[in-house]
């Protein structure tokens, strides 16, 4: 039996998920809450915010965020990659900036303009 706090909204439910049972969920105050644990159970996900450097922008580092979540497994190469990304001024917010980032399948994109 795992237990996880569930992060979907501020109730933050205590969820019981039940390996043994198909990853049954209990404790969850509504349905969303049985899909978030069933989810972090066995494959959770997590959307990546970060910054990456910019060059000739109004800050030397620009905000970024994966479009999607991505797996959990993958967020430290996701953050060894942004590492390499040098971003030219101007950009503009929504901007991809790397494709298919770590083979995830999901872009990186920038969250603002500069
Ligand atoms: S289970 Fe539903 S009510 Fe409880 S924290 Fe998650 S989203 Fe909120």
């Amino acid at each position: 039996m795992k237990e996880i706090i569930c992060t979907c909204c501020p109730k933050g439910c205590r969820l019981q998920v039940d390996e043994m049972q198909d990853y049954r969920v209990t404790g969850n105050g509504c349905p969303n809450g049985a899909v978030y644990g069933r989810q972090e159970a066995t494959n959770p996900v997590r959307i990546v915010t970060s910054t990456v450097s910019i060059r000739g922008g109004l800050h030397p580092r620009c905000p970024v965020k994966t479009e999607q979540a991505v797996p959990k497994k993958q967020v430290p190469a996701v953050m060894k990659a942004l590492e390499k990304v040098e971003l030219q001024a101007p950009v503009s917010r929504g901007q991809v900036v790397l494709q298919d980032i770590c083979g995830t399948g999901v872009n990186l994109i920038t969250t603002r303009s500069m």
